[in-house]
């Protein structure tokens, strides 16, 4: 039986591509072979990595100033490949730490350049996005954390350097609603969150960002490397790759990702809805600054938060224990977490509510 599974990631993925997965995963079109064991200098690898990255344009909308590269490593190899391939100019950066994540890509960056923190909302626990920054004249770009994935914040609008660079990780919101890439610099992301299994991290780069960055900028981490190879220079991680792939037909074919985004801001508004007009559930984050994809939430007991994790795997609702950092529960609900699930949950803190707030 399959399960709701509300991981913050690596998360669910439609049935439907999981079942055409399976469907050719003894023998690919023909080839006699699963993706998982042909070449990638095969011609049947080509055309699905070629398909991949023209999808991602396709559904992004992404002009045609800017490469789109599919790399290893995982989001937290560009915490340090976006100071090595940008810092290039003036040396500085600016940084808004948001989270757990945004607070790591910040430490990576100190170890290359005149680093400056422009904002920071660790003083409320990350339960907001800081609106009023502290940027500096000359720098080669701003740092933003687009999503934050274990607090539960996202932001609605981007701030505007002075360099006209913006690179944001959007590495669990990526084609959960439409966003302007002529906006950014660079974007980037993990597929685990919302596109793939993991192993592949898609980066998004205009290319006049694109060069030898600084002096000493591995070969591996620096983004001309693949962006002059179409994402080829060495073997790409395929599996993933046709994943991520196959899910994006699926999500083409559902109508893109406006569409998504409609389906999305529904199944958060039911869920955070439910959570406001409870008495026992309690979601801090700001309301404007609240994550469509990542609901944390507490009932302010720690062991009744633990038996509500426990009795909602009995039913079926898995992982949705908050992350240490924060406690609680967290229910991620990315693209693929269909508008039932959500339901299900809801169901269930109901139920869970009627059974322990009586006393
Ligand atoms: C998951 C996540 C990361 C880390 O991704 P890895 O692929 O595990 O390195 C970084 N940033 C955000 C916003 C994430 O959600």
């Amino acid at each position: 039986m399959r399960v709701y599974n509300f991981s913050a990631g690596p998360s669910m993925l439609p049935l439907e591509v999981l079942e055409e997965a399976q469907k050719s995963f003894l023998d690919y079109n023909g080839s006699g072979m699963s993706v998982a064991e042909m070449s990638h200098r095969s011609k049947w690898y080509d055309a699905i990595h070629m398909e991949c990255l023209s999808l991602i344009r396709e559904l992004m909308n992404v002009p045609d100033n800017y490469k789109i590269l599919l790399v290893q490593g995982g989001a937290s190899q560009q915490f340090d490949a976006i100071p090595l391939n940008l810092l290039t100019k003036t040396g500085r950066a600016d940084y808004v730490v948001t989270g757990n994540f945004a607070k790591k890509a910040y430490k990576a960056a100190l170890q290359f350049g005149d680093i400056h923190l422009a904002g920071s909302s660790e003083d409320k626990t990350y339960t907001y996005i800081p609106k009023e920054l502290d940027l500096r004249d000359d720098t080669d770009y701003l740092y933003i954390t687009q999503n934050n994935t274990i607090f539960g914040t996202r932001y609605t609008s981007l701030p505007v350097p002075k360099s006209g660079v913006l690179v944001s990780d959007v590495s669990s919101n990526i084609l959960s609603e439409v966003m302007d890439v002529s906006k950014y610099g660079v974007m980037y992301a993990g597929a685990q969150k919302n596109v793939a299994p993991a192993g592949v991290t898609i980066v998004i780069v205009r290319e006049d960002l694109i060069g030898d960055g600084m002096k000493g900028c591995p070969t591996m981490l620096k983004w001309k490397t693949q962006a002059d190879a179409d994402s080829l220079y060495n073997t790409p991680p395929c599996f993933a790759i046709y994943m991520a792939m196959l899910n994006m037909r699926h999500l083409k074919k559902m109508g893109g990702v406006s569409e998504i985004q409609k389906i999305n801001e529904y199944k958060a508004g039911l869920l955070y809805d439910f959570i406001d007009n409870s008495k026992l559930y309690k979601n801090y984050v700001v309301r404007e600054d609240r994550s469509m994809m990542n609901v944390p939430f507490v009932t302010g007991d720690k062991d009744l938060d633990a038996q509500f994790v426990k009795e909602a795997e009995q039913n079926g609702l898995v992982s949705i224990k908050g992350h240490k950092l924060v406690g609680g529960m967290r229910a991620s609900i990315y693209n693929a977490m269909p508008v039932e699930g959500v339901k299900k949950l809801i169901e269930f803190m109901k139920k869970f509510e009627l059974e322990h707030s009586a006393n």
